[in-house]
């Protein structure tokens, strides 16, 4: 694998297509070429390529006619297969989806579209996003870049593995409690869940409603920035989503690092972390602290709780989200089923995957009625437990920071038999997404040749900040692990 990107930056792409020095449709063929080569790693289900070179076409001709076509003009990106996207099935990599195509398309893909970018494929994913590893996908596993017998995490690991292996300058993903931050940790890239409701939901397959968010994945927090920034704002058709700042999210000068307070939080440095995980994160921290951040421990001991409330509150909301997945409107439907009982029960049965249905079962369970205060209510209230302690603490720091995962990569098949050891993987990421703050994960070096990323949170609604932020943590912490290797060749 090679350590240097063929794209540059999504801002010079774009430039170079508008001014003609490269043609969209170039672009969406090299993008195509690469998905072909790297197709043993298993990153995509499906391509749109004729959707795209149509596209291509047509942005071509626009800008040969002198049109501005956008700020993405003829950049290729791949989107999860979560979203509703034109030109090939939409499956969320359920069996219960198989054939099922987007009347519509999605907000965030509908704005991406209309600055000039171009969708030339769907990444594989957990079922529904309900996983750590990209193996709760009905069709197949995809595969770590750096270790084939691992996984790439999950469950956005189709759209971390796409950028990582330069399918695609940027890819979408999305993230209710990591699936965008823990894959960029596990397999080498640049990870974002936005503050909820920053970019509309709208026409992505729900899975847990309250902590549903779109995730962005690419090399560099400044290509993050630049389409986070066309993606942001309110939409009509999600009533939960929230006004996007006047200003531009996209990184000008990146910041200083001088002066910003992070916290470090101690409850995920301590007991159950990898050793080599802690020692890069402990590393790069060292790295901001030498630019002139002030390091600082803190202490949000609700956290101890926020696993058992994630897989509380998340079930809940599957289990009344995945009702809708019945045989009767779209989706698989089992043909030999004689009347509506047998039909629900029989395209459930056969549609749905062994972690959905764990999931319904579930949620259908802590909201049932003897059930509902013992757990469903008592969830909730640690969560605003939670909720408080977190921002208490953002009150006294700009930042928070701490590892994204416990671990690296693990082996494909070491965890599928344990799902309480698969969800301990998400202990460090669904703080965040039960609170709704912004979280960014940053590269970090490696631990035995295997990524680690750095987590960066900060307050609801600072993604300007934590972006300018993290493009400046990102690249001191390249720049430090770069000259160390040259170090080391030298000596
Ligand atoms: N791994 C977590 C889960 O299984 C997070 C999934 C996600 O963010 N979609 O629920």
């Amino acid at each position: 694998m090679s350590t240097e990107s063929k794209w540059p930056s999504v801002a010079i792409i774009a430039a170079d297509v508008q001014s003609g020095k490269i043609t969209a449709t170039e672009l969406v063929k090299q993008a195509l070429q690469t998905i072909e080569d790297k197709k043993e790693y298993q990153a995509v289900i499906a391509t749109t390529a004729d959707r795209a070179l149509e596209r291509a076409k047509e942005i071509d001709e626009q800008i040969a006619s002198g049109s501005n076509v956008g700020k993405l003009a003829g950049v290729p990106f791949i989107a999860k297969d979560n979203f509703l996207v034109f030109g090939s099935e939409t499956t969320a990599a359920s069996n219960i989806l198989k054939g099922f195509d987007a009347p519509y398309q999605s907000t965030a893909i509908e704005k991406l579209e209309s600055e000039g970018a171009i969708c030339v494929a769907k990444a594989n994913l957990d079922a529904f996003g309900h996983g750590g590893s990209t193996e709760n996908s009905d069709f197949f596993t995809t595969k770590n870049p750096h270790d084939t017998e691992r996984v790439p995490g999950g469950s956005s690991g189709g759209s971390a593995v796409a950028v990582v292996l330069d399918m695609v300058p940027f890819a979408l993903g999305t993230d209710t409690g990591g699936s965008s931050r823990q894959p960029a940790s596990f397999s080498g890239c640049v990870g974002y869940k936005p503050t909820y409701g920053l970019i509309s939901r709208s026409g992505v397959i729900a899975m847990a409603s309250s902590t549903d968010t779109i995730g962005t994945l690419a090399r560099t927090v400044e290509d993050v920035a630049y389409v986070v920034d066309v993606m942001a704002g309110r939409d009509p058709l999600d009533s939960t989503t929230i006004d996007r700042d006047e200003q531009s999210y996209q990184v000008s000068n990146a910041a200083s690092l001088k002066g910003k307070k992070v916290g470090v939080i101690k409850e995920y440095m301590g007991e159950g972390v990898d050793p080599g995980v802690k020692q890069a994160i402990e590393a790069s921290l060292e790295v901001l602290k030498k630019a002139g951040a002030e390091i600082v421990p803190v202490s949000l001991p609700s956290l101890e709780y926020s696993l058992g409330v994630y897989y509380i509150v998340v079930p809940a909301e599957i289990s009344s989200n995945l009702s809708r997945y019945d045989g009767q409107r779209y989706g698989y439907s089992d043909a030999d089923a004689n009347n509506l009982d047998t039909s629900y029960t029989s395209s459930r049965t056969t549609g749905f995957g062994a972690e959905a249905k764990r999931r319904i079962m579930t949620g259908a369970y802590v909201l049932s009625s003897g059930y509902y205060d013992a757990y469903y209510n008592k969830a909730q209230t640690v969560r605003t437990k939670l909720i408080q302690e977190f921002n208490a603490v953002l009150e006294d720091v700009d930042f928070l920071a701490g590892p994204t995962a416990p671990t690296t990569a693990f082996k494909i098949g070491q965890n599928t038999n344990d799902p309480l050891q698969m969800y301990l993987a998400d202990v460090m990421t669904v703080g965040a997404s039960l609170v709704g703050i912004p979280a960014l994960v940053v590269p970090a070096g490696k631990a035995a040749g295997l990524p680690v990323g750095l987590q960066l949170m900060t307050k609801q609604k600072a993604d300007r900040m934590l972006l300018s932020f993290g493009a400046a943590a990102q690249s001191a912490i390249s720049k430090e692990i770069s000259s160390k290797q040259s170090k080391e060749i030298e000596t």
